[in-house]
């Protein structure tokens, strides 16, 4: 089997993808960091684009930390002028769903099963989380007869993300929800990743959490809202007029194939895996989602034209 994809190993393309385009959309982790640890010359990569006038965005699949924390994370690993506008998580754009598309009224509550992030973009939006973080469900023991079960009439959609204190009783409130009023309420999911790699372990991600209630209550999500959804490319184009205009001049740089490529090729864009998240022997297997180009990390874009 062929690689189609470009390799950049060049000053020429990499110069040629300097002047090609003009918005680079970023995954963030296993393409800037993995973990806390900065991978090399990202930092120089992003200034440099910067320094040239480029929109970069930073679009991750994380949903436990919302922009503001995010924006933290940047400027406490030295990307000292990323702002909270260049940030599209999973859980904003959960939350931009929710308001934009769904148009949930704001007197209607989320039940949440997700971490803090969820919660606080859900709330900037507007609407009142239930469920979520609440230390109240924190129990060792699980009772059917605990106060949450009176389900509150109020609960308009469920959000179903990553939650690491995650417990059979938040599960099983999520289900009823989910089976509520003849399971009419909407289900809305973060993001499909099924793991995500940290310290050299493979973790669960939020997509196995969702399947679980996916399983019990026998639904499947109304819309999962993170890469390689389109709803959060239509987010990132309704900001950004000139790549709503022109697709093409733009460029997502992943580390995934089935969220970041899927994602740049489905908004029309051009698309760069870099290989510190995956092995080159999946791009081969997986040739129907093969990238414009392939770089053996990004900073290689800055280190090429020095
Ligand atoms: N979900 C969680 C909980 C994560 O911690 C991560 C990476 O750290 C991801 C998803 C994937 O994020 P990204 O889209 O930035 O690779
Ligand atoms: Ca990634």
């Amino acid at each position: 089997m062929t690689i189609n994809s470009q390799k950049i190993s060049s000053r020429e393309q990499a110069e040629a993808i300097l002047d090609k385009y003009d918005y680079f959309l970023f995954d963030c982790d296993g393409v800037l960091w993995l973990g806390d640890h900065l991978l090399p010359h990202v930092i120089e990569t992003i200034d440099l684009l910067q320094s040239k006038g480029k929109t970069v965005l930073f679009v991750t699949n994380n949903s436990t930390k919302c922009r503001e924390e995010y924006t933290k994370k940047f400027h406490k690993l030295g990307f000292g002028s990323v702002t909270k506008e260049q940030i599209v998580g999973s859980s904003y754009a959960t939350a931009v769903y929710i308001e934009k598309i769904m148009k949930l009224p704001k007197d209607k509550k989320i039940w949440v099963l997700g971490e803090r992030g969820i919660e606080i973009e859900l709330q900037e939006a507007g609407y009142q989380t239930l469920g979520g973080t609440d230390p109240e469900l924190n129990v060792d023991s699980f009772d059917p007869e605990h106060p949450y079960f009176n389900l509150d009439d109020d609960v308009g959609c469920v959000v179903a993300g990553l939650l690491f204190q995650v417990n059979y009783l938040k599960l099983s409130l999520t289900l009823q929800y989910l089976l509520k009023d003849n399971k009419s309420i909407p289900f809305v999911g973060t993001n499909i990743d099924s793991t995500f790699p940290m310290k050299g372990k493979l973790l669960m991600g939020a997509g196995s959490i969702i399947e679980s209630v996916v399983f019990a209550s026998g639904r499947q999500p109304d819309a999962v809202c993170g890469k390689p959804n389109s709803g959060m490319m239509n987010t990132i184009k309704a900001k950004n007029e000139g790549l709503k205009a022109n697709p093409l001049k733009g460029l997502m740089i992943g580390d995934r194939l089935n969220t970041d490529m899927l994602f740049g090729r489905n908004g029309g864009l051009d698309t760069l895996l870099v290989l510190t998240g995956i092995e080159l022997e999946q791009l081969v297997s997986k040739v129907e989602q093969q990238p414009t180009y392939y770089a053996s990390k990004l900073g290689v874009i800055y280190e090429l034209t020095q």
